[in-house]
């Protein structure tokens, strides 16, 4: 393709992101901001909004194309679910990262039919990941066993919480396998599967309707076709920034209903906030500076130098610490009102915390950082 051919292209790449996140701010309005307490409470696992979303592009966007992916449209995307529910941000991300998985594996045996699946939303699910991501920094050791039979593996093994899941869904993750020391593959788990059982968690301070559950394999056979690399080790390495940087959506979208929720505030109550530390200004300032980061690294996630890993991990680390502080000082700018179970500053305070406490969690990053 020529220059003005590739930029003409490009134009057309951002009109069209921008309408999938346009699209997406407006379900997240209109349709998502009625159900975001009822999927707080646990009462709503909101699959078909997951689905609308994928009619309207969320879930496809961020697919690799002649060698390159960009995540800003998803992100942005996710951002614009966050400023409403922290809970379906983290379960766009579930299905963004499943996407990512299906996506980039170059087994050419997977279906394309599943990969187009998760890519539209007809397909829902997640990912298993935090128990390997854990053990590949010394946290953990890896909970699932595989071995190599005829057309594919046997798994067994618990994993105790993955999220975005139900009878027909799949989710990705990593076995060790038991008859080679020191491999690893990754697959699909397909729910549906008789030896598959799906074991609901106890309540959660936050995140209830986020189709959550404790996962077993019982001895599960996993065809070739749901084998996402047979060496997982190099397939992580090349999709770890991107898992990373999609979670970035969910900090931001948090971060800006916080610093609405402060303005919201201002009128009444703006001639004692203003003697608190921190104002939503400064939120303002930090949140651009966190915005930029994560576009100016979302345009390249398959870049390996050690320089851009080291940035994905404080950037990640820097999004966690500033949604806390957001919904914290949301809440003391909100005083007694923000203390009612009926405003919406103390969810996001709830859903601020998970931001900091998903894998990779806060500890986790600092580790990482201190390692490099
Ligand atoms: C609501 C929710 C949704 C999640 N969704 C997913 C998902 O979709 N996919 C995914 O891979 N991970 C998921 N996780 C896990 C998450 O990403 C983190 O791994 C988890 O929060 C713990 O991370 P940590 O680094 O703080 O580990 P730590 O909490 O420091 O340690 C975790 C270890 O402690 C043990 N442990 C934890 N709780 C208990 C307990 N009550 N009793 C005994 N032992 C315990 C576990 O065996 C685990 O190995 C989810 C967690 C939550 C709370």
């Amino acid at each position: 393709m020529g220059s003005l051919a590739l930029s003409r292209q490009l134009a057309v790449d951002d009109l069209v992101s921008a309408s999938i996140a346009e699209q997406v701010a407006t379900i997240a309005r209109k349709n998502l901001a009625p159900m975001a307490v009822a999927i707080d409470e646990g009462a709503v696992y909101p699959d078909e909004l997951l689905r609308r979303l994928g009619d309207v592009g969320a879930w496809s966007s961020h697919q690799p194309k002649n060698g390159a992916a960009d995540l800003r449209c998803a992100i942005q995307s996710i951002s614009e679910i966050a400023e409403v529910c922290g809970a379906t941000a983290f379960m766009a991300w579930c299905q963004n990262t499943l996407v990512w998985y299906a996506a980039n594996s170059d087994n050419p045996a997977l279906s394309s039919a599943l990969t187009d699946g998760v890519a539209t939303g007809k397909v829902l699910g997640g990912t298993g990941l935090s128990n390997p991501m854990k053990t590949f920094f010394g946290i953990e050791k890896f909970k699932l066993k595989g071995r190599k039979v005829e057309d594919g593996y046997v798994v067994r093994g618990a994993l105790p919480w993955v999220s975005n899941l139900g009878p027909d869904h799949f989710f990705g993750t990593i076995f060790e396998r038991e008859d080679a020391p020191g491999e690893i593959a990754m697959f699909l788990v397909d729910c549906s599967d008789p030896a598959v059982t799906l074991q609901p968690c106890k309540p959660f301070l936050a995140m209830d309707g986020t189709g959550t559950y404790a996962v077993q394999l019982r001895d599960v056979f996993v065809p070739d076709r749901l084998i996402l690399a047979e060496k997982a080790g190099p397939f992580v390495r090349k999709i770890r920034a991107g898992f990373i940087l999609l979670q970035a959506g969910m900090g931001i979208g948090l971060i800006r209903d916080c610093i609405a929720i402060m303005n919201e505030v201002d009128g009444p109550l703006g001639h004692v906030n203003r003697y608190l530390p921190q104002q939503p200004q400064d939120f303002n300032q930090l949140l651009s500076e966190l915005e930029a980061e994560t576009m100016a690294l979302a345009r390249d996630p398959f870049n390996t130098s050690d320089d851009y890993w080291r940035r994905v991990v404080t950037l990640r680390l820097h999004i966690g610490d500033a949604g806390v502080a957001a919904a914290h000082a949301a809440m003391l700018h909100c005083g007694a009102r923000g203390y009612l179970k009926s405003h919406r500053v103390q969810r996001r305070l709830r859903e601020a915390y998970f931001v900091a406490i998903v894998t990779p969690a806060t500890k986790q990053l600092r580790k990482m950082l201190a390692d490099m």
